[in-house]
């Protein structure tokens, strides 16, 4: 049950529908030029989809407190009109929108011509490798103003409450921690000096807003950092928040620069409830949040149950199902966030559009009929395949009444309901059932299409089935799990165990439109000894629950690191000796910047030896013989040897829809598998949906 998750709840005078609250994300349009429009749309379909309160991403409170270029400022009238729209347009909708007043401080990555970074002390930043300014006192003083007139401002342009930005290492964690804060005057000396900022800053929000305005504080739990802030100052600090009159506490943990992932696949969902219950059991009967690696509302059911916290606060998992809470309320199933950081925390990062890859829709919520292609997605990517024919004249091409399937085993048949009511529905076949051609489908079958799957395999679900054994990512097995539950409400067929090869033309010809979805083949590059029974492709390795002791990786990208992580997994027996050999000099260099040093940390932890420069390759019953960057011949033992050098597009079919002339598309691996990651894919099925 998720009794005490969906009980209301209250922060200071507003009342809450519930007990999670959605954190802030910065999505990276907050000041596009649009009116506001693109930014309500997000949050109202987060309304519609049952979210109570919702905090924005951040608004900085004074031009040197952005965090990047474009970042919202809200000492700029422009910015102030949308979210006067913003704000106005959830309120009208019953939502509860939070503004999240923000100072970046000596994390912030200014244009060239933009203002300097302050700071409390000149303490180099390594997330923009810039060195701060120190701020005089008066300066300091300023900014507790401009925090001021930012909540005033959240008052006056409609918003239901503030949230003052105080963890994650931003400039008020930078007065309180010893390792930024190196002053020796009224704002830093001693813990007590060091958090009179992040106090005053509270104090002066509060005389702003008055006694009656809701005013959250998001403060660290725990930096993460060796010499940084400690527990009792933490505990101490957590009191005068709350004496200076925060009205809830959002706990947070880790700086942007801790060493110790948080917010990573690696880190087992939950892990740090316990850090908020410390803040808890410092400040008593006023409502603490915790936060970070919460992605279902069982878990939140669970922590509720578990603790004396009050409220969970989720931000990733509301990009990727809008309607996580009242999905959860009706028991469906609910697009679950992934934590792969790659089309969210990654891109805004770098100071790009956010959006999500599991939910292709988050940024487009405006305008989600749109043809045009979803960011971070290559608008011409179909362009060297053009539809061959006009999709309206063939409207008339005769139905399949029921596809023939030719081949065992077929299962999953669908139901008989189908969503071909709609007026203009058309039939399409998609040619594959891995996350593209999936996504594709539910895409098409929400327009009203007639959706018939074709999967080869006996089980739907592609490279994600694959990905879903690697330890810290088995929820890629719910991407799946939620594409074939909304397939089969939505009344597609899917037939798992059937090919489709060039001699169906006939079952194509029944189609008004082909996506071919066929993903990709791992490349199996011509190697001395590679035809020996104990090499594998990666394919079989992540499946093979019989890989021997000492497993020799060939391949340093993604996926060889993923079955360096799987086979390196503690479990019964002496661990794994797993060496990855690959021919750069620097492992998973794709991997993003979120992700890839937590990953790597991990596969030292467990002893994965990486061997780089690799040339030479040649394998015998028992060792993989090379040599490597520095020249030196060498031999690594090894009983399995797994090839993870690549992959090709599967795309023979692409021919035999040419040849029928019938409307395709061609996504995902089968399109091209260079660069190819999963966010690429699923975008693609999606945009592939709306050409048709
Ligand atoms: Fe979650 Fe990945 Fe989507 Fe980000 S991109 S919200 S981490 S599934």
């Amino acid at each position: 049950g998720l009794e005490r998750v969906l009980r209301p709840g209250r922060i200071g005078r507003l009342a809450l529908p519930h007990r999670i609250v959605m954190g802030a994300m910065h999505l990276g349009w907050e000041n596009r030029d649009d009116d506001g429009r693109a930014l309500a749309a997000f949050y109202l379909a987060r309304v519609a989809g049952g979210a109570g309160l919702m905090v924005t991403g951040g608004a900085a409170v004074s031009a040197a407190g952005a965090d990047v270029p474009g970042f919202g400022v809200l000492d700029d009238a422009a910015f102030r009109d949308r979210l006067r729209r913003v704000a106005g347009e959830v309120g009208a909708a019953g939502g509860l929108l939070a503004l999240q007043l923000f100072h970046a401080g000596r994390y912030a990555r200014p244009a060239a011509d933009g203002p300097r970074p302050v700071a409390p002390s000149a303490v180099p930043s390594p997330i923009s490798r810039l060195t701060p300014d120190a701020l005089p006192a008066a300066g300091v003083a300023r900014i507790v103003e401009d925090f001021a007139r930012g909540a005033h401002h959240a008052r006056d342009l409609g918003f239901s409450a503030v949230e003052i930005m105080g963890s994650e290492g931003y400039l008020i964690d930078q007065f309180l921690s010893p390792l930024t804060n190196r002053r020796d005057d009224e704002w830093g000396g001693d813990p007590q000096r060091r958090m009179r900022f992040g106090v005053a800053v509270v104090r002066a929000v509060r005389a702003a807003v008055g006694a009656d305005f809701p005013v959250v504080m998001r403060m660290t739990g725990d930096d993460l950092l060796p010499g940084g802030t400690d527990r009792d100052t933490v505990a101490q600090y957590a009191r005068a928040l709350v004496a200076a009159g925060a009205d809830a506490l959002n706990v947070g943990v880790g700086w942007h620069e801790s060493p110790v992932p948080t917010v990573q696949a690696v880190v087992p969902p939950g892990h740090w409830v316990p850090v908020a219950s410390v803040v808890k059991a410092a400040v008593g009967g006023l409502p603490v949040l915790a936060s970070n690696r919460i992605n279902r509302l069982t878990q939140a059911e669970a922590i509720l149950a578990g603790t004396t916290l009050d409220l969970v606060s989720m931000a990733r998992p509301f990009l990727a199902d809008p309607a996580l809470v009242e999905r959860s309320r009706a028991g469906r199933p609910v697009n679950i966030c992934v934590a792969c950081n790659q089309a969210c925390i990654d891109r805004s990062l770098v100071g790009a559009v956010v959006s999500c890859m599991v939910n292709p829709l988050v940024g487009r919520e405006a305008d989600p009929g749109s043809g045009a292609a979803p960011a971070g997605t290559d608008p011409t990517a179909s362009a060297e395949l053009p539809a061959s024919t006009d999709p309206t004249g063939s409207a008339d091409l005769p139905m399949p009444a029921e596809p023939v399937i030719h081949v065992e085993p077929v299962t999953r048949a669908g139901p008989v309901v189908r969503v071909g009511a709609v007026a203009g529905s058309r039939a399409v076949a998609v040619v594959g059932a891995g996350p593209a051609g999936l996504r594709a489908a539910h895409d098409l079958a929400l327009a009203g299409h007639r959706v018939t799957v074709y999967e080869a395999d006996r089980e739907p679900g592609g490279q994600f089935r694959l990905a879903c054994r690697v330890p810290g990512k088995a929820d890629y097995a719910e991407t799946i799990r939620f594409l074939t539950a909304e397939l089969t409400r939505l009344g597609v067929v899917l037939h798992t165990g059937r090919p489709v090869a060039g001699a169906d033309e006939d079952l194509l010809r029944r189609y008004d439109g082909v996506i071919v979805a066929t993903g990709v083949v791992p490349r199996r590059p011509d190697l001395p000894g590679g035809a020996l029974p104990h090499v594998r492709d990666y394919g079989t390795a992540f499946t093979d629950d019989a890989l021997g002791r000492r497993v020799a990786v060939i391949g340093g990208g993604g996926i060889a690191v993923d079955l360096a992580h799987l086979a390196s997994e503690p479990g019964a027996g002496p661990p794994r000796q797993v060496t990855i050999l690959l021919r750069g000099d620097r492992l998973a260099p794709r991997m993003g910047r979120s992700t890839r040093w937590a990953v790597l940390a991990e596969l030292r932890r467990r002893q994965v030896t990486v061997v780089t420069g690799v040339r030479g390759l040649r394998v015998d019953p028992d060792a993989v013989h090379l040599v490597d960057g520095t020249g030196a011949a060498r031999s690594v033992p090894a009983d399995t040897v797994v090839v993870a050098a690549g992959q090709l597009p599967a795309d023979a079919l692409v021919r035999t829809v040419r040849r029928v002339g019938v409307w395709h598309r061609v996504v995902g691996g089968a399109r091209d598998t260079v660069g190819l990651d999963a966010v690429r894919a699923i975008a693609e099925g999606h945009a592939a949906a709306l050409a048709f």
